[in-house]
């Protein structure tokens, strides 16, 4: 039976991981500073600790583990990282989770480790044109991120490949384009668009008008959480290192998304485009790499996945509304 650390276990893409691998026949140990607010976990271990201590991590990252999913970080959509009130603290607590979590697995052994990096890490000078963005791996360079959460992902990136060239470890790393679904953060400030936009049009009343921020006409992509951990698992798999996108090439302006999620809900509503914090212009997913290395790129065309989101975040509005006798 493989042994697995998912760090970051009690949050969106960690909590699905831990019961892929359970269901993968995987002994798992989950940490994080919480638990995960919407499921219990299904760990066969979950420990409460903080990352950003070094004692923490050599306590319970240990030998005759197999491997470690590194998944901690400060996050948050748009409204979290573009404010720059959260620059300190993004580069201070991630890069710190980062680099005990890697240290410790180098001190224990570990053999493989996964990383999470972002499509964040991209140069907004080729992300200005919502229609033609260019993300392909190679263009990361000269870097130029939009964000300090996109620069700390970029150094960490660099501090995992190293590790794997002077010590030996088996590195991998992604670059995540926006993955999305069900128990994903869905409001309180640091949830991303995708669960943005569930939120308002499931709080929205029928005839009215939901707020989505900038002209609308920026593009971006959105990948099903499923997909997401097909893609890590074929990643770990594999005798590759990356960095590769994980990510859907199905683009598509923040208008048509919210016009898509209204079509699913049913409700008549219009758009008012405020101003508000937006990130690129345009980003896309390039797969042209992952397909050629790893023969996988992911296919569940956005609308399904937006159907079970949608129909998760609608539940969760619904069950916070007092009941009326
Ligand atoms: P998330 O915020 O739901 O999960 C991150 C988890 O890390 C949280 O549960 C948080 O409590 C935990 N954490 C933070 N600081 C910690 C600390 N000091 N010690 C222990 N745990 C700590 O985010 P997510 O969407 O699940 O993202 C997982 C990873 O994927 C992150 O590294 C993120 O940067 C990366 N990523 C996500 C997306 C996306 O669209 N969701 C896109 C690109 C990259």
């Amino acid at each position: 039976m493989k042994k697995a650390i998912v760090c970051g276990a009690g949050g969106f893409i960690g909590g699905h991981l831990v019961k892929r691998l359970k269901s993968l026949g995987y002994w798992v140990k989950g940490i994080d500073v919480k638990y995960n607010e919407f499921e219990e976990t299904v760990a066969d271990e979950f420990v409460i600790g903080d990352l950003r201590d070094p004692k923490i991590c050599e306590r319970e990252i240990v030998k005759g583990i197999d491997e470690v999913y590194q998944l901690a970080a400060d996050m948050g959509g748009a409204g979290y990282i573009f404010t720059g009130d959260h620059d300190a603290v993004v580069m201070h607590n991630s890069a710190l989770c980062n680099l005990n979590t890697l240290e410790a697995s180098r001190l224990a052994g570990v053999k493989k480790i996964f990383y999470s990096s972002s499509a964040c890490i991209y140069p907004e000078y080729n992300q200005l044109d919502p229609d033609n963005p260019k993300c392909s791996e190679e263009s990361a360079y000269p870097a130029a991120p939009d964000s300090e959460y996109g620069w700390e992902k970029l150094f960490s990136e660099r501090l995992y490949l190293s590790y794997g060239r002077n010590y030996g470890m088996e590195v991998r790393v992604a670059r995540f384009h926006n993955i999305f679904g069900p128990q994903g953060t869905w409001r309180g400030g640091r949830e991303k668009a995708p669960a943005a936009v569930c939120r308002k049009v499931a709080e929205a009343e029928d005839g009215g008008a939901i707020e989505i921020w900038g002209d609308g006409l920026q593009t971006r992509s959105f990948l099903y959480i499923d997909e997401c951990l097909d893609g890590v698992l074929r990643l770990m798999e594999s005798n590759e290192t990356g960095p590769f996108n994980i990510g859907s090439e199905e683009m598509i302006s923040l208008n048509d998304f919210a016009k898509l999620v209204i079509g699913i809900s049913g409700k008549n509503l219009s758009i008012n485009n405020v101003k508000g914090p937006q990130g690129v212009r345009g980003r896309n997913s390039d797969n042209t790499l992952i397909k050629k290395s790893l023969q996988w790129a992911p296919s569940l065309p956005l609308k399904v996945g937006v159907e079970k989101t949608y129909e998760w975040i609608n539940s969760q509005v619904e069950s916070l509304k007092p009941i009326s006798l």
